[in-house]
């Protein structure tokens, strides 16, 4: 651990071979695990599509008693679960507990309690001109849907998209990373919570396998991961005009104003842009504070920072769920915060606090940098790393523009004493979800819709539309008259003219326009009784 640990080159390969999995807190092989070859990724589809016709024909409540077998496996596999989590990402236990376990928990309780009613038919108005006749909205299963994730929560970014497509009716095929793949980890899940055979084929590899998945055509594809990889994706589901659901990267930013409690903040930009070595999606990355308090923050979080414990400031003191912080998981992401870190040194930036590699380990220390203008990348990319930028502003204007500088728009935070201003910055910053003095809070709640907005993605999961994203709105009007309709063959002068009363009496009559439609309908209703077509 620490200062010995030497990163071992990428276990991931496009040619279908051998991908070492390896420890990132050690540096030690886990094992090794063969990429699926064409035939593998075809023959899963082929057990989706028939696992579908099962799946679709159960009830709602059917699926959730599914759901509750997984339900008792989490509660009484907790520590195996953050086990195995733990090994392949290097994450602290506590992040793995919180940000993968108790997701996974809280979003079954939720569709236990409200899946039945977002998945019911639901009636909606039919307008005057349609009446007597009815309306409502089906939600079907749409077929075996394709989700693919990314490495930094492997268990929260498998099952949260998984439970959502299986509890609206649908087979799933799921491709981890090849960075954090959790060999047989979900296959153990099912066969030992006895959860329905079948309903998820588990494929492994890296991206070339995730093209072939795509080219089995899947009724839909659930992205998380890098907007590049994005946008690589929604180019090749065109061509099939597969849909797509894109939940991409953040640079989120923290706006708080000099009426908030200082400490708090502090207390909350640390451990929103520290969480799982700030490698969360919606980590803190920017924060802009109002002058007058500016100081006082940074000096805050800077004390808040240098206390965090690390596996460098534990010199080997295993985690029994009291470490602070863990290491980053893939030695690529380590080069490109180091690479950010030395590129706003170089450009005068002011480190207040860690800014170091520990060796060549994936041990970033938690970093907060001041000082920091749009040159350094560290502001405009994406960072994904243990690393916070702090700059100042001074108008509720500034906040929103400095804000919205960015090509993301994933998460923010806002925090004032004033909750009516909070709320109004909120309301003007660009993103998917926004937390009012909290951070990544939005994500705790799953009757929360979460995606993005710009290069962050769109669609949206959890909540109701989460569900419906994975189901096909069906629209359903239904006759029970036996009347021709006013407006159907043969036209006439006489019935355009009498249409475009109608129209008028409708949409423009006031109060009394039900009196004036009636004379008008009425000579419809006989004209189109008498047609002889
Ligand atoms: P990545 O895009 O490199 O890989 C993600 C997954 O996509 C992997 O399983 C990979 O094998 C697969 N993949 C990559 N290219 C593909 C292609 N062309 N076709 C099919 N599959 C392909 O991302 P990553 O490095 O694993 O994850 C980090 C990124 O994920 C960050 O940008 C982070 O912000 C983002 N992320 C977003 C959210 C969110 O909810 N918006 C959540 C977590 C992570």
């Amino acid at each position: 651990m620490g200062e010995t640990t030497v990163i071992k080159p990428h276990p991931g390969s496009d040619s279908g071979s051998v991908i070492d999995v390896t420890n990132p807190q050690t540096g030690e092989k886990i094992y090794s695990l063969t990429e699926f070859a064409t035939a593998e990724v075809e023959e899963a589809f082929v057990r989706a599509r028939a696992a579908h016709e099962t799946i679709k024909a159960m009830s709602v409540s059917q699926r959730l008693a599914e759901l509750a077998k997984l339900k008792r496996y989490f509660l009484d596999n907790k520590d195996h679960v953050v086990n195995r989590v733990v090994e392949e990402t290097g994450k602290s236990k506590m992040d793995a507990l919180t940000s993968e376990v108790f997701t996974i928990l809280d979003m079954i309780d939720y569709y236990e309690k409200n899946a039945e009613d977002h998945l019911r038919p639901l009636k909606v108005k039919t307008p005057v001109i349609l009446m007597p006749k009815k309306s409502k909205i089906y939600y079907e299963p749409i077929g075996p849907v394709l989700i693919i994730s990314p490495w930094n929560y492997p268990m929260n970014l498998a099952w949260l998209p998984i439970l959502t497509a299986f509890v609206a009716g649908n087979a799933v095929v799921f491709k981890p990373s090849e960075w954090t793949p959790l060999k047989g980890l979900i296959e153990d899940i099912v066969r030992d919570s006895g959860f329905m055979k079948e309903a998820i084929q588990v494929v492994y590899g890296g991206k070339d396998v995730g093209r072939r998945l795509i080219d089995q055509k899947p009724a839909r594809i659930m992205f998380t991961g890098s907007t590049r990889a994005g946008k690589e994706i929604m180019k090749q589901a065109a061509d099939h005009l597969i849909p797509v659901e894109l939940e991409l990267g953040g640079k989120d930013p923290m706006v708080i104003f000099d009426d908030a409690n200082v400490d708090r903040a502090a207390h909350a930009a640390a451990w929103g842009g520290i969480l799982n070595c700030g490698q969360t999606c919606t980590s803190v990355e920017r924060v802009l504070v109002q002058d007058k308090v500016y100081d006082e923050f940074v000096a805050n979080l800077t004390g808040k920072l240098g206390k965090l414990s690390t596996v460098q400031t534990r010199e080997g003191v295993p985690d029994e769920g009291d470490m602070d912080v863990g290491v980053m998981t893939a030695p690529f992401q380590v080069e490109k915060v180091v690479e950010q870190i030395e590129d706003a040194k170089a450009k005068g930036a002011t480190i207040q606090v860690g800014g170091e590699r520990v060796g060549q380990s994936h041990c970033v220390q938690p970093t907060l940098i001041t000082d920091v203008d749009n040159t350094m990348k560290v502001v405009t990319e994406e960072t994904f790393g243990p690393v916070i930028s702090v700059q100042k502003f001074s108008t509720e204007d500034d906040a929103i523009r400095m804000a919205n500088d960015t090509e993301y728009g994933l998460s923010a935070s806002v925090w004032s004493a004033d909750t009516d201003r909070a709320d109004r910055i909120g309301r003007n910053i660009e993103t998917g979800n926004v937390s009012i003095n909290n951070v990544l809070a939005t994500q705790a709640n799953s009757a929360l819709p979460y995606g993005g907005t710009k290069e962050s993605g769109f669609g949206r999961y959890k909540g109701p539309h989460g569900l419906h994203a994975f189901s096909n709105i069906k629209s359903v009007l239904i006759d029970g008259t036996s009347q021709r309709e006013i407006f159907w063959y043969p036209y006439s002068k006489e019935k355009y003219v009498l249409m475009s009363k109608m129209l008028d009496a409708i949409y423009d009559g006031g109060p009394l326009w039900l009196l004036k439609l009636l004379p008008t309908a009425l000579k419809l209703q006989g004209m189109a009784k008498k047609s002889g077509f």
